[in-house]
């Protein structure tokens, strides 16, 4: 059987980028389509991503906490864990989340078409759905078909043993020992979940850091603490994994190579991810795809056909679905015949371990490699009396200044909740605020964020004369 639809705008993909896209579209005014191969809304981000992690790295959090608050002088038993309760506990979050998605697209009468969709021509695109096939004819197309996990050659991903992000937030059982594969933010992210429920892990990493996109003073703060529950392998890498009835069988090659190889109980394979982009018939529709997956796209999120635009992961770094949902609105808006662009100054990129590790506009590594002239102020969290009455003085706040313009270009967070204290400096540089606009703000106190304010009083560029 099949069925036959139009739009204004079909959206292919129903993560951030793509429910943000169809949203605006419709409150633009635009008939809107949404396709999705999954029953739920939300795309990886909401059901296999973001929130997911986020749920259990705050009960990962709760656990650590019980435990630390002995000092305190409260004492609780030790705490018992039941994955079963934690799981269904996930689902809920995510379910509320992904229903709410739904209600909202009803709502703008969004029509929603589940099923698998591919490009049969410049304005049209079958969907196989569970009845058959619909077609659905465009004017405008928005591709947000995302991303999926990085597998490599040389390991057995059919054994169940062997996970990727998507398994380890199953959470199906917590394994006695554990492999984290690549020291990046989902890696470290799963890493702190399956230590807090009981399992042994080993971090092993090819840079000489974890998060190697971080600055190093950054991550050092988070290494030294995690470094007593994570046994960590820099500049080393895996060279083969065995799959044996008693378990997986990791040899290694590097630095801190073990000389035999090490048995396992599960491998989390986090080593990046891969656009979608190969898997749509785009050249059905004329669009251009990379050799990886990616498609190339202008600042109004156009592809080289005018009139089918690409948005979120499939677009290109930094995959997260913050940058997806900016992209997203700003494909509808061009639809709908406003002069917009993406053109944010910067990102912000967030760790969210304990403790988080948060990082916006230039990295120090960054304004090196572009020869900038810049100059830090860091304010350490031993000084701040909120944190150490809180009880997490093991952090700091970094700013980067331009040192001709003492304008401020870049900020990094390491410290309990360091992630909610950088949107500050986010603005700030959109802003283009500088030292003196921080340094004579008034923060309140005693708080963690004053530390941004504290950390540009440092500057000397921070207190001018007025004019
Ligand atoms: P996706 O979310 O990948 O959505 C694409 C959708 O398209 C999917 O639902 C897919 O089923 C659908 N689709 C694909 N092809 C087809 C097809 N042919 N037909 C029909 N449907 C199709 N980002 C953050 O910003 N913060 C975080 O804390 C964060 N944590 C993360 C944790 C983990 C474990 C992972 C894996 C990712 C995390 N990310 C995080 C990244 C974030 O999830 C992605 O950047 C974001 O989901 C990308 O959004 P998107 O809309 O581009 O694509």
């Amino acid at each position: 059987m099949s069925n036959e639809i139009k739009a204004q705008v079909v959206v292919l993909g129903a993560g951030p980028a793509g429910y943000s896209a169809a949203f605006r579209a419709a409150d633009l005014g635009l008939e809107t389509v949404i396709i999705e191969r999954y029953s739920s809304l939300g795309g990886v981000c909401l059901n296999v991503g973001c929130i997911p992690s986020k749920a259990l790295l705050h009960v990962a959090k709760v656990i650590e906490e019980t435990k630390s608050l002995a000092s305190h002088g409260i004492v609780f038993g030790e705490p018992t864990t039941d994955i079963d309760k934690i799981r269904s506990w996930k689902e809920k979050v995510i379910s509320q989340l992904t229903g709410g998605l739904s209600g909202m697209a009803k709502q703008r009468k969004v029509t929603v078409v589940n099923g698998y969709a591919k490009f049969t021509g410049a304005n049209s695109l079958a969907v196989e759905t569970d009845d058959g096939v619909t077609v659905v004819n465009f004017d405008n197309a928005i591709i947000a078909a995302g991303s999926r996990p990085v597998q490599l050659p040389f390991i057995p991903h059919n054994d169940e043993r062997v996970w990727d992000s998507t398994d380890a937030l199953e959470l199906k059982v917590v394994p006695g020992k554990m492999l984290v594969l690549g020291g990046g933010i989902i890696g470290l992210e799963m890493g702190t979940v399956y230590s807090a429920l009981g399992s042994d892990i080993d971090v092993v990493e090819f840079a000489d850091q974890l998060v190697p996109a971080a600055d190093k003073d950054i991550v050092k703060v988070f290494t030294k603490r995690v470094e007593k529950k994570f046994n960590i392998m820099l500049e080393t890498k895996v060279v083969a994994v065995e799959a044996k009835k008693d378990g997986l069988y990791v040899s290694y090659e590097g630095k801190q190579a073990p000389a035999e190889p090490v048995r396992y109980d599960a491998v989390l394979v986090a080593v990046g991810r891969v656009p979608n982009g190969l898997s749509l018939d785009a050249d059905k529709a004329g669009v251009n795809v990379t050799e990886r997956g990616f498609i190339e796209v202008d600042k109004q999120m156009r592809t080289n056909i005018p009139h089918i635009y690409a948005i979120g992961d499939i677009v290109g770094q930094p995959m997260l679905a913050h940058k997806g949902v900016h992209e997203g609105h700003v494909a509808a808006e061009v639809i709908a015949g406003k002069k917009h662009y993406f053109d944010p100054k910067v990102i912000p990129s967030i760790a969210y371990t304990e403790p988080e590790m948060a990082w916006v506009g230039l990295t120090e590594k960054e304004a090196k490699a572009q020869g900038i002239a810049f100059e830090t102020a860091v304010f350490p969290w031993a000084a701040s009396g909120r944190a150490i009455a809180s009880d997490c003085a093991d952090g700091m706040t970094k700013l980067i200044f331009d040192k001709q313009s003492n304008r401020v270009i870049g900020g990094a967070i390491v410290g309990t909740n360091g992630g909610e204290l950088l949107g500050e400096i986010g603005l700030a540089i959109e802003m283009g605020c500088d030292a003196e606009d921080l340094a004579l703000t008034i923060h309140a106190h005693p708080t963690l964020h004053e530390s941004v304010g504290l950390a540009a009083e440092i500057f000397e560029g921070s207190i001018t004369d007025l004019p």
